[in-house]
């Protein structure tokens, strides 16, 4: 909204409607990705004559929509992924919640969906993580998964800026990403499909990006693959290059050694647009300054592509490739097939991870879990 009074969200006026048939918790070692969820749900509805109304908790239930409302045939939705950890000290703590709430910001403009007050959702989240703590596990690697989401909920068929939308949140407990420990994995560079080009919405988390590259990932999985790579192909001086973008639902990173120097360089692609900004890219680019750069290494927001990729794994200077996101902090990458071929990514065969994606991991987690005292990217609530 370009009216600022459209985007105000009043948290003090916060109504809590308590669950009177309170779920009982799945015992940690069955907890599923997004099948559970917790009690209750936060709620907000907007106008586009009143702005945000007063916000509600109450307990997680079915939304009713009419059948022509415009997110179910235009799809104006979009979302966030985030957690709230428990800490040692049973303190509950969020992770970078502005850097959701702004990309969520980012993602709803681009679908003529209102912005809104990130601080104050941030707010109501930990009201509302507040009230269903229960469902966040204190052990390390337990979380309860956060998805911000937010639907025009205008009923028309008119094609059109939505004069009404619902943002809401529910919550999911999840267990750790990897529980017997890293597993690597192995992706599939896809030639034949692309998930976003210049000028599109790739950087937008928008629900209309995800359902497209299903086919490509089940295309993957036949053929023996967990995941698969994003390529976008460009012609550079007469010739096809194809640069590398970003996993299913992971930013990618890659270790490489340079050519002549021999200096190990930690490189992802660029926020060109045609990829997500994601908020643990952003965090392992911080880290990696900070704490790999005084130990040598070069750290690259630019531009690679496959040629380079295979090139290094040819020469053996490709020393790691790992998946970053939310779900898995990070998710080490044994192989990459490409072309028929399978390219191998620096990983011994009796190890799972590199010590890149390892101390990566481990760093993340101290900051998310509250072991690593005080720092800003962890906020106790
Ligand atoms: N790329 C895509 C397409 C994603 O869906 C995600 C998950 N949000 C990411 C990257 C990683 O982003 P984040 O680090 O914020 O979880």
């Amino acid at each position: 909204a370009s009216n600022p009074k459209l985007q105000q969200i009043d948290a003090s006026k916060l109504t809590i409607t308590k669950t009177t048939t309170p779920k009982e918790l799945i015992p940690h070692d069955q907890l599923i990705f997004g099948r559970n969820f917790s009690d209750h749900m936060l709620s907000l509805e907007w106008t586009s004559t009143h702005g945000w109304l007063a916000p509600n908790i109450t307990p997680y239930q079915n939304l009713s929509l009419d059948p022509a409302t415009c997110v179910l045939h235009y799809a104006f939705e979009a979302f966030e992924g985030m957690k709230a950890y428990k800490d040692k000290s049973g303190n509950v703590r969020l992770f970078r919640p502005d850097m959701n709430m702004a990309r969520l910001n980012k993602s709803v403009a681009r679908i003529a969906l209102p912005t809104f007050d990130g601080p104050a959702f941030i707010e109501l989240i930990k009201q509302f993580c507040q009230l269903d703590s229960r469902f966040i596990p204190s052990a390390r690697g337990y979380s309860l998964y956060l998805r911000p989401n937010m639907i025009g909920t205008q009923r028309t068929l008119g094609v059109g800026p939505p004069g009404s939308a619902l943002l809401y949140l529910i919550a999911s407990p999840v267990g750790p990403y990897y529980p017997t420990g890293f597993k690597a994995i192995s992706l599939e560079a896809t030639t034949y499909a692309v998930r976003a080009w210049p000028g599109g919405v790739g950087a937008s988390k928008l629900g209309a990006n995800y359902a497209p590259c299903i086919v490509p990932q089940m295309q993957a999985a036949a053929r023996g693959f967990q995941q698969n790579l994003w390529l976008f192909e460009e012609v550079v001086d007469g010739r096809k290059e194809e640069y590398v973008t970003e996993v299913g639902t992971m930013n990618l990173f890659a270790c490489i050694k340079d050519k002549k120097t021999g200096q190990p360089e930690l490189v992802t692609a660029p926020l060109d647009g045609t990829i997500l900004e994601g908020v643990v890219r952003d965090s392992i680019l911080s880290l990696a300054r900070e704490r790999l750069v005084p130990e040598g290494w070069k750290v690259s927001e630019r531009r690679f592509h496959m040629r380079e990729v295979c090139e290094a794994a040819e020469e053996g200077r490709l020393m790691e490739v790992f998946g970053s996101g939310t779900a898995a902090v990070v998710s080490p990458v044994r192989s990459i097939g490409y072309n028929g071929g399978l390219i191998s990514c620096g990983l011994p065969e009796d190890k799972e991870a590199g010590p890149v994606t390892q101390r990566m991991k481990d760093w993340i987690e101290g900051i998310q879990y509250g072991e690593e005292e005080g720092h800003p990217w962890s906020w106790k609530i």
